[in-house]
């Protein structure tokens, strides 16, 4: 077995931080250790030259060595629609995002993004993700196929939508099933692969099709579910104008039993108190997307009421809606939204939510999130010097929360200096025109022309 000691200032969480000196709910090490082998954390503890000396040792001082960051809500095919210029989701979705998709009906476009997608996740730390990919098969092929070349714990699936979308977008209830079961049977458990059932959201799926996803969660209650829920108050009036006669929008996923402790609710922005409770007493996961939020211009997420009613909750990208792949952007732009909201996030607790936090959320603690023996070894390593404002910053930092918060003030791919995915470097792999350089390139054989 290739073992590897990996020497930095290890960082793992144990538990969520109540508060800002809450030092029982993380393990921190100064000179520490992670020793990986086979894919695995095979141990963490303090540096010992001695026994790493028979060992590959990476020194990774005077970085951070954590469990890699977790995004559980990102659109692979909205890589050419960020920033893109519009009032409302209505209209981005409709004039940028619908017409983007459509393009994934061609297999080499599904490729070519779904590659520049993980290699972008590599380059800001992120080792695992919840995609929604199109309606079209094969970007589930391409998104699962280039994660498995990478090795990459990757969730995703087919969006089921057959309605209000364009006609190149819409699949039927029997061929949104049919696929979205195949797909399932064909990836689920392959490697690293984890299917999810992906009606995209009440807006863009009938009755008949969101019987559909309900048969599909009935038949493989193990799997993930996903869709959007409460962002918009446009979106909030519509979907209600669509369902007319239920309580509300998450209402909806509740009379087709989509909800429970697998169930991903991206945004959760606009609840109304019973679907507070809802949420709450179905163990359903709210996903808080702070820069798409902001970006789109949909609300603010109100954490501590969500909290209060003792529902999970998971942060996430959401790009393209969200306008970094970064999770310290996101948590950064999350920290301006509670303080709009006069809350507070505490840096441990942020960078708990990135890691152990969101691995809970999806329901993978012990394998993901966190530095334990046995634990995938997935990790990032931080530096928070990467640029020469932070490295100045930096001088008049004395704890380790404050470093954490400037890392997630200040702090983007710049920042991460180097990305394990089942113990291998990642991060340091990636080329000047950005691919993974093991990789085959399109631009390979050419003779340089
Ligand atoms: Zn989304």
């Amino acid at each position: 077995m290739d073992v590897k000691v990996l020497r930095g200032r290890v960082l793992s969480f144990l538990e969520e931080p109540q508060a800002i000196d809450d030092v029982a709910s993380y393990r921190y090490i100064e000179d520490g250790a992670v020793v990986v082998g086979g894919g695995k954390i095979l141990m963490i503890g303090e540096f010992n030259a001695k026994a790493a000396a028979q060992h590959e040792v990476i020194d990774h001082r005077p970085y951070l060595v954590m469990a890699g960051f977790i995004d559980p809500h990102i659109h692979f095919p909205q890589m050419q629609v960020i920033g893109s210029y519009a009032a409302n989701l209505l209209e981005w979705l409709n004039t940028y995002t619908f017409v983007e998709e459509q393009r994934f009906a061609d297999p080499a476009h599904s490729t070519r993004i779904a590659s520049k997608f993980f290699d972008e996740l590599i380059r800001h730390g992120t080792t695992t993700a919840s995609a929604y990919c199109t309606i079209h098969p094969n970007s589930v092929d391409a998104f699962f196929g280039e994660a498995a070349k990478r090795d990459m714990l990757m969730l995703g699936g087919k969006v089921m939508m057959d309605r209000n979308a364009p006609a190149g977008l819409c699949d039927t209830p029997q061929s949104g099933y049919d696929e979205s079961k195949a797909l399932l049977e064909k990836w689920h458990g392959q490697g690293r692969a984890h299917y999810v059932i992906t009606p995209r959201f009440a807006i863009t799926s009938s009755h008949e099709q969101m019987e559909m996803a309900e048969a599909l969660a009935r038949e493989y209650p193990d799997n993930h579910i996903q869709t959007h829920v409460d962002e918009n108050l446009a979106e909030v009036e519509f979907a209600r104008e669509l369902f007319p006669n239920l309580p509300d929008y998450l209402g909806i996923y509740e009379r087709y039993h989509l909800l429970g402790p697998k169930t991903l609710l991206g945004h959760c922005i606009h609840l109304t108190h019973r679907e507070c409770e809802v949420l709450a007493a179905t163990r359903s996961v709210a996903v808080w997307c702070p820069t798409s939020n902001l970006f789109i211009g949909s609300g603010l997420f109100d954490h501590d009421r969500l909290h209060a009613h003792g529902a999970r909750i998971a942060v996430a990208t959401d790009v393209g809606g969200g306008s970094s792949y970064s999770m310290l952007r996101t948590l950064d732009e999350g920290y301006k939204v509670m303080q709009l909201r006069g809350q507070r996030l505490n840096p441990l607790r942020s960078f708990y939510m990135m890691t152990l936090g969101n691995a809970r959320a999806l329901s993978l603690e012990g394998r993901i999130g966190a530095l334990t023996p046995g634990a995938d070894a997935d990790l990032v390593v931080l530096d928070a010097r990467a640029t020469p404002q932070m490295a100045l910053r930096m001088e008049a930092v004395d704890s380790l929360a404050n470093e954490l918060f400037l890392l997630q003030t200040c702090g983007d791919d710049r920042a991460v200096a180097e990305t394990y995915v089942m113990g291998r470097a990642m991060k340091s792999g990636l080329g000047a025109q950005g691919r993974v350089s093991a990789l085959p390139s399109p631009l390979e054989g050419e003779g340089g022309a």
